[in-house]
């Protein structure tokens, strides 16, 4: 339960205004973490950890992850479905939003299960101490080992195309194995073409075209156990209705199945709730997006007779992107008189490639001068060798100077998951905090990190 003072970025001239955080707040919709205030140093404090102190305590760039924004998010999730869905219900994390032993033990001891998209994805869920039971493995282009063991994990494989349907049955697995089939929706969100999935024209799953072909090749296989039915039609919606349709259009695709005898029980509707990146995005509640998911296909399970299926959720994003703050340490200053003003960071596109992919917008606050009015626009920029590697295009912040912590916001989601070492950089350490204490979740990189996997053949040594 969370009812302390929080911060919220203001919409001009203050860099933030204290807001009375209720107990049913819902992360996604809040550009801080839950348990965000400004202490007496006048500095941002999260997880009741002052963010400069962490940062002269565990280096720059540094990512700040709240673990109580994350367990209240979890706990909304199932909790909603416990309230608004009369049958049973999984919460699987889409772990690719950022995949870790310590979030994937966070979201399995809050009772979610887990989606993963490679081996090495299910490797760390699984040392992480997911049960294979509450595991799904999605992709469009797993490899032979990958399926190999996926089977040998006991986990669910989403199967994606023809070409994976084959090589699981030429595996020759020793008792079925359990699968759920991907399909392609059709149905169109306003979302970045790139994180949009569930149009027609996608690279995932099976075009709904060809489902009877699908359904009827599977139900002559008997390697194959079709448990279950799965769309995912993207990432970062804020309109509610297209969840709404999705659910009855997969009611129909579930009766179909039945036609061809498949024991099809589950249907996985994705994830893709949005969060609050700026002041303008205005995201549904965990909730009330929930509410809508279950009441589209508790209808159209009543409009056609059919049983309720177990509903399966899978969101990242709305998960964790909230409860992650990434601070950076200001370095240069560079203005261009009567065109802008760039303030340089140590990190940028290696550890948040969103802005330079997605054309993404984030905001930031000086950590360390939080009451200091925002009165300038400027430029973030990253410090890699792209003209690209900006942070922030237009951020409203006080005037810095070379030392300031300067805290983006919102970077829980797909910024590790998603980090590099261009330009040779270390990725950054990453601490959760929960009361007052911080600990280590990921160790910063070290150079000789960089050069481990590097290997010099015997002629190039030099003398
Ligand atoms: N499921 C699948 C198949 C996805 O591809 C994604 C994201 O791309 C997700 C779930 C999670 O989406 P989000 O982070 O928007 O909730």
């Amino acid at each position: 339960m969370v009812s302390t003072p929080t911060v919220e970025v203001a919409q001009s001239g203050r860099q933030y205004i204290a807001t009375e955080v209720s107990a049913s707040a819902s992360p996604n919709q809040f550009l801080l973490p839950l348990t965000a205030q400004v202490n007496a140093q006048d500095h941002l404090e999260i997880g009741g950890c002052d963010v400069v102190d962490l940062v002269k305590r565990f280096g720059s760039p540094l990512y700040v992850l709240d673990e109580e924004t994350l367990r209240t998010a979890c706990r909304q999730y199932r909790q909603a479905f416990q309230k608004y869905y009369p049958a049973e219900s999984l919460v699987i994390y889409a772990s690719k939003a950022w995949n870790c032993l310590a979030v994937n033990a966070i979201v399995a001891s809050e009772g979610l299960g887990i989606d993963v998209v490679s081996g090495g994805e299910l490797y760390t869920a699984l040392q992480a101490g997911l049960k294979p039971e509450v595991t799904y493995f999605h992709g469009n282009n797993k490899s032979v080992e990958e399926l190999q063991y996926a089977i040998e994990s006991g986990c669910t494989i989403v199967a994606d195309n023809w070409h994976e349907l084959k090589t699981l049955v030429a595996l020759k697995p020793a008792t079925p194995v359990r699968i759920m089939l991907r399909i392609t929706p059709g149905i169109e969100c306003h979302t970045h073409e790139y994180i949009r999935t569930g149009h027609i024209d996608s690279k995932f799953g099976f075009d709904p075209d060809q489902l009877e072909s699908v359904f009827q090749y599977v139900s002559q296989q008997p390697e194959l156990n079709c448990v279950g039915l799965h769309a995912h039609i993207g990432s970062q919606i804020f309109e509610i209705q297209p969840h709404g349709d999705l659910g009855s259009v997969m009611v129909q695709w579930m009766s179909k199945a039945a036609q061809y005898g498949l024991p099809v029980t589950e249907l996985d509707i994705g994830g893709g709730l949005g969060i609050r990146y700026t002041e303008s995005d205005d995201p549904p509640s965990i909730e009330e997006w929930v509410k809508v998911v279950c009441e589209g296909v508790v209808k159209a399970c009543e409009a056609q007779g059919v049983p309720l299926p177990r509903l399966i959720a899978e969101p990242g994003r709305s998960l964790i992107g909230s409860a992650c703050v990434t601070a950076y340490t200001i370095g240069g200053q560079k203005t261009i008189p009567g065109i802008r003003t760039y303030v340089s960071v140590d990190g940028g596109m290696s550890d948040n490639p969103r802005p330079i992919t997605y054309q993404s917008v984030y905001r930031a606050v000086a950590a360390n001068r939080m009451s200091a009015p925002a009165t300038e626009t400027v430029t973030v920029a990253g410090k890699h060798c792209e003209s690209g590697d900006i942070v922030i295009k237009q951020a409203s912040l006080p005037e810095t100077e070379s030392g300031d912590v300067l805290v983006v916001m919102a970077t829980g989601a797909y910024n590790y998951s998603m980090s590099s070492n261009y330009n040779r950089l270390p990725r950054p350490a990453a601490v959760l905090v929960n009361q007052g204490e911080a600990s280590i979740i990921l160790q910063r990189e070290t150079y000789q990190d960089l050069i481990r996997q590097d290997s010099l053949p015997e002629r190039l040594i030099q003398a």
